[in-house]
């Protein structure tokens, strides 16, 4: 049940066979889904997408998961991105115990804040940074500060980009290119949405048409810094630079989303594998998820001039009662000095290893597939037919979800806690070892064999 890393010390623990339980977690589910909607507290969790029992979860520690009932998975899913160095992460641990008992909050500025701003601006392309709670208020305090900056109002947003659920990026795109969106969920007004332009995302030339017709009125563009929220969509190459120089030249701001991608791909972002090559800066960041340690923490940051609008230094406000907690921040601290370059070359080694032996399975199993990636985050596409490239939201929305469901449940009966859903990254962390990685590769071929038995419904 436990990592063999020496930051993960544990007891050998006695081999378990035969099938799962999951009567405990089912339980748990049935008095949840009385007093919580769904029984979740957010959707993803619920296995809608795969169908079955989601699995609540007693302890992690390294690389692995424990449910209620005793049951042990290798963790694909790493809290969404969060833990870089695995769970439970001894030195992480220890510092929070230390921070937590010198209290929890004051209210007040901290050191671990200070430290952690320091830390986040030597390793990114911004220059000052504020922090908030989640990466939803990373995303909406980023667009109300480019509209205020700029005193302008329209959002350009890419189909399949998600940055969490503020009103206005929570809009669909109306009929046809360059027109105003559409809300993506009842419960946002129309008027939220009509601000926003949403655009097929890699489309360069969507973006000339919407600059060409809109330029003067657009106060900022916002993109995932790499898309990993419609699964691993990767910008073509250039695309980043080319929204950069397409919004500095009308007077717009670049908003590159960076909270699944921030400290996950690089020491710096999707912009070390970009922008820090090419050249150029964002104008805002945000970032969430491995900042916040496992803790809920999450940042927005940028060029001087821009920050410098933010109140109490400027005009536009914006604040937080538990923002910076200095719990929170001494976690993420705690989990960026020790994500080193050598964390980051071992998980894109096991990345690699393990997109190629999926890959095999599924080729070995003749399962229609594409492994796509950026740094070391990856996932596998079930499309209709090999392709070569799945560019968008529109062509990844083609996948057999069921083929992806016969392949989940298959990889979770064998030990393999993969994201529940087949638009999502699939994530590793340093404390994914040999047996981990093994545990995984020797699961592949029976889950591939499951999804090639999926029959093709018909008419398709
Ligand atoms: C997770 C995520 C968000 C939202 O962060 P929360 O902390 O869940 O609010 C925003 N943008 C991107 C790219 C994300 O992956």
């Amino acid at each position: 049940m436990n990592s063999a890393s020496p930051q993960h010390p544990s007891a050998p623990q006695p081999a378990r066979s035969t099938a799962q339980s999951t009567a405990g977690s089912a339980a748990l589910f049935e008095r949840a889904h009385a007093v919580t909607p769904g029984g979740v507290n957010s959707p993803v969790r619920a296995f809608n997408a795969v169908g079955g029992t989601p699995r609540f979860i007693e302890s992690a520690r390294g690389a692995y998961l424990t449910d209620v009932d005793g049951n042990e998975y290798v963790d694909l899913v790493c809290s969404w991105g969060p833990m870089l160095l695995g769970h439970a992460h001894r030195d992480v641990l220890a510092a929070v115990a230390e921070a937590a008992a010198r209290g929890t909050s004051y209210g007040t500025p901290t050191r671990p804040e200070v430290e952690l701003a320091e830390e986040i601006v030597a390793r990114t392309p911004v220059d000052k940074v504020r922090f908030v709670s989640s990466g939803t208020e990373a995303t909406m305090s980023a667009i109300r500060l480019a509209r205020g900056f700029t005193g302008r109002e329209l959002v350009v947003k890419f189909a399949g980009c998600y940055h969490g659920h503020v009103d206005s990026l929570l809009a669909s795109a109306g009929s046809g290119l360059a027109t105003f969106a559409v809300p993506g969920t009842p419960g946002v007004p129309a008027a939220s949405t009509a601000a926003t332009l949403v655009l097929p995302y890699n489309d360069v030339e969507a973006v000339r048409a919407a600059f060409a017709e809109h330029g003067d009125d657009i106060a900022c563009v916002i993109t995932e810094a790499a898309p990993g929220n419609m699964g691993v969509v990767p910008p073509a190459p250039g695309f980043n630079a080319f929204l950069a120089e397409t919004c500095a030249a009308h007077g717009a701001l670049f908003v590159s989303d960076e909270v699944m991608t921030g400290f996950r791909v690089t020491r710096s972002g999707q912009w070390g594998l970009d922008g820090a090559v090419e050249g150029w800066r964002p104008d805002l960041v945000t970032l969430g998820k491995v900042m916040g340690g496992g803790f809920p923490a999450a940042a927005f940051g940028g060029r001087a001039d821009v920050m410098a609008m933010l109140s109490p230094e400027g005009p536009v406000y914006q604040a937080g009662t538990l923002s910076g907690n200095p719990v929170a921040t001494t976690a993420g601290l705690a989990t960026l000095r020790l994500a080193t370059d050598d964390v980051y070359a071992h998980i894109d080694k096991a990345s690699l290893l393990l997109q190629e032996a999926a890959s095999a399975s599924l080729r070995e199993a003749g399962v229609p597939h594409l492994v796509q990636s950026t740094g070391n985050m990856f996932s596998v596409f079930f499309v209709e037919e090999d392709v070569t490239s799945v560019p968008n939201f529109e062509v990844a929305g083609t996948q057999r979800v069921d083929r992806f469901r016969a392949f989940f449940h298959a990889m979770l009966e064998q030990g393999v806690y993969l994201p529940p859903s087949a638009f999502e990254s699939w994530f590793l962390s340093a404390a994914h070892d040999d047996r981990a990685l093994d545990k995984i590769i020797s699961a592949l071929p029976a889950a591939a064999r499951a999804a090639a038995a999926v029959p093709t419904p018909q008419g398709a």
